[in-house]
């Protein structure tokens, strides 16, 4: 009797703890410690700064082959009743710069707002908004990235349908960075990166709401350039 009582309290443990690690630690299977699934406690004591520090972390880790563990299925239950996400990212459509990949980030952790040339339009400004002033995000990044096939459609000048209208968003950045082709890497990358400076003056020039939290400092916004034959994300200066 004594042996089938301590036997249950084993089992209630046992299932305390799987409760438990289910709601703030969803897995640590090999390796290193898979992060928490973003609360709002979490969420509240980090900075602009810190949360910038993550995503850095998190690219080392993709590029040096370390990721973190994750059981992807925990964390779905683990964040269905709400989000904590620290950052919004803008970023091109590129198959090949999948965000929560890059970054090393799980379910919940970041919003991924991605159209051909991380361009912007009134709709993404509004997902930012909702981002910062809702749900309360540190940080936005608008991350470009080499190779960008819509940066050289911009170059050309490209027509298309629709695409027409978006790729004259970039023409700007094309503009600002002189002569040049679409087959000159070099070229392609500086446009880019003039693109992506040309995002983050158009966020701050057209929404006062996220300019009245990037000057209160509540917010942060950076610039970032991904390299797609390297994977590394590099950070632009202010
Ligand atoms: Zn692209």
């Amino acid at each position: 009797m004594r042996r089938t009582t301590f036997a249950m309290e084993l089992v209630a443990l046992a299932l305390a703890v799987s409760a438990s690690a289910l709601a703030q630690t969803p897995t640590a299977t090999t390796g290193k410690k898979a992060p928490a699934v973003q609360t709002a406690e979490s969420q509240a004591a980090l900075t602009p700064t810190s949360a910038l520090e993550k995503l850095k972390k998190g690219n080392t880790r993709f590029v040096e082959k370390n990721m973190r563990t994750r059981d992807w299925m925990a964390k779905v239950p683990a964040t269905a009743s709400g989000q904590h996400p620290f950052a919004a990212i803008l970023a091109c459509m590129d198959s090949r710069n999948p965000i929560e990949i890059i970054f090393d980030q799980g379910i919940g952790d970041v919003f991924g707002i991605r159209i051909a040339g991380n361009i912007v339009n009134d709709d993404e400004l509004g997902s930012m908004e909702y981002a910062t002033k809702v749900v309360g995000v540190k940080l936005i990044v608008v991350l470009g990235h080499t190779s960008c096939g819509a940066v050289k459609g911009a170059i050309d000048d490209a027509k298309l349908g629709n695409l027409t209208g978006l790729l004259a968003k970039i023409r700007p950045a094309v503009s600002a960075s002189g002569p040049g082709s679409s087959k000159d890497d070099a070229y392609v990358t500086k446009v880019a990166q003039a693109n992506v400076s040309q995002a983050m003056k158009e966020i701050r020039e057209k929404s006062p709401t996220i300019k009245e939290q990037l000057d209160a400092g509540t917010v942060g916004l950076v610039g970032a350039m991904y390299d797609v034959s390297t994977g590394k994300v590099t950070f632009l200066p202010d």
